[in-house]
C-alpha cells in the first residue's frame, strides 16, 4: 500500500533550499529586471547567471529533463513540488533552466531532432545561451490548427515559408522559432502541416508588433509576418506532415507544467488574502471575524487543496505510465480546473484588499487576467472539456434496456430472485 501524502525527508531538504533561494535571491529580481528572457540585457545577465551557476552546482538545473539530456530526471511529482515554488516568480524558471517555451521546444527537438539540430539548437538552448519561440497560432484562429494557412513550399534545397503568426511569445528575444506550416496542402487535415526550425535572423521574419497583456508593460507576444523566409531543407523538425504529433508531444508536458506554476500563484494569492483579513478592521472587528469573509477563506482553501491533489495525482500518473497519451484525461482535467481556481482565489484576494487590491500596486488584477490566458492557451477550456468527457465515456457502456441498470424496481426483482427463499414476503410482493 502506498497512499502517501508526504515528501521524502531528503527531497524536502532540497525543497526547503529552493524555497529559501527563490524568496531571498530570485523574487527581488522581479522589481529590477523587465524580462528574464532578454539575454541581451546586461543587468539581467549580471544578476541571473551567478544564480543559474548555484542551481547547477546544487544539481537542480533543468529538472524537467531526463539524465540523457542533462537533467536529474526527477519525474513529474518532484517537478510539481519544485514548480509550485518556482511559479511564485517570473524569473525562477529561467534560473532553474525549466522555462516555457524553451522547455517544450527543447523536448520536441530532443525527441524529433536530427543530430545536427540537437548540436546547433538544443545544446545552447538547454544551457540558456539562447532562447526560443513557438510560433503556431495564426491571427484567424488558434483553437483549431486546421484553419492555419502559413505555407512551407520546398523549392530546390530550401523551404520557403509565407504567412502570419500571432502571439508568438518571446519572438523578439529568440534565436530560433519553431514554426508550424502547411507543407502538404492535399493531405488529410491532420497530415497537412510540418514543423520547422527557423533561425530568427533569417531575412523575411518580420515582427509587425509585440502585443502586451498588461497595460504599461512591454509587449512580448509577437505578431509576425513570414515573407519568403528561406531555410535549408534539413530544418524540418520531424517528418513531413507530422506537425500535429510533434505539437502534442510538446503540449502534454507544457499543460501540466503551467498548472504546477499556477499552483504557486494560487498559494501566493491565498497567503496574501489571509494576511490581509487578519490585519484590516472594519466596523469594530477584523475582516477575519466576519462570516462572509470566513466563507471566502474556506472556499479558497478547499479549491486550492483540491487543485493541488489533482495536480499531484496527475503528475504521479505521468511518472507511472511515462506516456502523456495514457494520461490525456487527467491532463485535460487539470488544464480545465487551473484557470478557475486562480481566477476565484485571486479574485477574492483582490476584493478583500479593496481599492489597493485592484490597483497595479498588488498582483491580483494581473493574476485574474492571467487566469484567462490559462483558459485559452494550449487549447481552450471548452475543447479540453470535450476531450475529458469523451475519455471518461470510453469507460462506460449504455444499456439496451428501457430502464437504467440501477432502477430500483428492476433490482428489487433481481434481489428477490436471489434471496427469495430466505426472506419473508412484504405487502408489496403479495
Ligand atoms: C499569454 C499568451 C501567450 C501565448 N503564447 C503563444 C505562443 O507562444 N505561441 C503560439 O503559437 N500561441 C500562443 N498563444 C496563443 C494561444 O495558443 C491562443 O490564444 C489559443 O490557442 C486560442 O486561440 P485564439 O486566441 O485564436 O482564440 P479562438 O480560437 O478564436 O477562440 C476564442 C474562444 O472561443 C472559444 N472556443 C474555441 N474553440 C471552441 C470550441 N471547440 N467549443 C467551444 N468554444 C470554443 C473559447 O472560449 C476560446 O477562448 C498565446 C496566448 C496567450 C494569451
Amino acid at each position: 500500500m502506498s497512499w502517501d501524502f508526504e515528501t521524502d525527508p531528503e527531497f524536502q531538504e532540497e525543497l526547503n533550499w529552493v524555497d529559501n533561494f527563490v524568496r531571498e535571491e530570485i523574487e527581488p529580481l522581479e522589481y529590477v529586471i523587465e524580462n528574464p528572457s532578454d539575454l541581451k540585457n546586461e543587468t539581467r545577465n549580471t544578476l541571473i547567471k551567478p544564480l543559474q551557476a548555484q542551481v547547477q552546482e546544487r544539481k537542480l538545473w533543468a529538472c524537467h529533463l531526463g539524465a540523457n539530456l542533462g537533467g536529474p530526471g526527477y519525474g513529474q511529482v518532484k517537478l510539481a513540488l519544485m514548480n509550485e515554488i518556482l511559479g511564485r516568480s517570473g524569473s525562477a524558471p529561467i534560473v532553474f533552466g525549466c522555462q516555457a517555451p524553451d522547455s517544450g521546444n527543447g523536448e520536441i527537438i530532443a525527441h524529433y531532432g536530427t543530430d545536427e539540430q540537437k548540436e546547433r539548437y538544443l545544446k545552447p538552448l538547454l544551457a540558456n545561451e539562447i532562447v526560443s519561440c513557438f510560433s503556431m497560432t495564426e491571427p484567424q484562429g488558434g483553437s483549431d490548427p486546421k484553419v492555419f494557412t502559413t505555407s512551407a513550399e520546398l523549392v530546390g534545397d530550401e523551404w520557403v515559408i509565407n504567412g502570419e503568426k500571432w502571439f508568438s511569445s518571446n519572438a523578439k528575444y529568440a534565436d530560433f522559432l519553431v514554426v508550424m506550416a502547411v507543407s502538404e496542402p492535399d493531405a488529410t487535415p491532420y497530415q497537412r502541416m510540418s514543423m520547422f526550425i527557423v533561425p530568427a535572423d533569417t531575412p523575411g521574419v518580420n515582427i509587425i508588433r509585440n502585443v502586451s497583456m498588461h497595460e504599461g508593460r512591454e509587449g512580448t507576444h509577437a505578431y509576425i509576418r513570414y515573407e519568403d523566409v528561406r531555410i535549408p531543407k534539413d530544418h524540418i523538425l520531424g517528418g513531413r506532415g507530422q506537425a500535429f504529433e510533434v505539437a502534442q508531444t510538446r503540449l502534454g508536458g507544457g499543460r501540466i507544467h503551467h498548472a504546477m506554476r499556477t499552483m504557486a500563484q494560487v498559494k501566493m494569492a491565498f497567503d496574501m488574502m489571509c494576511e490581509r483579513v487578519l490585519s484590516r478592521e472594519t466596523q469594530g472587528e477584523r475582516l477575519a471575524d466576519k462570516q462572509m469573509v470566513q466563507e471566502k477563506i474556506a472556499d479558497s482553501w478547499i479549491e486550492m487543496e483540491q487543485f493541488r491533489l489533482l495536480l499531484l495525482r496527475t503528475a504521479w500518473l505521468i511518472d507511472k505510465h511515462n506516456d502523456y497519451m495514457k494520461v490525456r484525461k487527467d491532463i485535460a482535467a487539470i488544464k480545465i480546473v487551473m484557470p478557475t481556481v486562480l481566477h476565484n482565489v485571486a479574485g477574492r484576494a483582490l476584493l478583500l484588499h479593496g481599492a489597493l487590491g485592484i490597483s497595479t500596486e498588488m498582483p491580483f488584477a494581473r493574476q485574474v487576467i492571467d487566469s484567462y490566458f490559462l483558459a485559452m492557451g494550449d487549447g481552450p477550456t471548452e475543447v479540453h472539456k470535450i476531450t475529458l468527457a469523451k475519455q471518461i465515456l470510453r469507460g462506460y457502456e449504455g444499456t439496451d434496456d428501457l430502464f437504467p441498470t440501477r432502477h430500483r424496481l428492476k433490482n428489487r426483482e433481481k434481489a428477490l430472485k436471489k434471496f427469495g427463499s430466505l426472506i419473508a414476503p412484504t405487502d408489496d410482493d403479495i
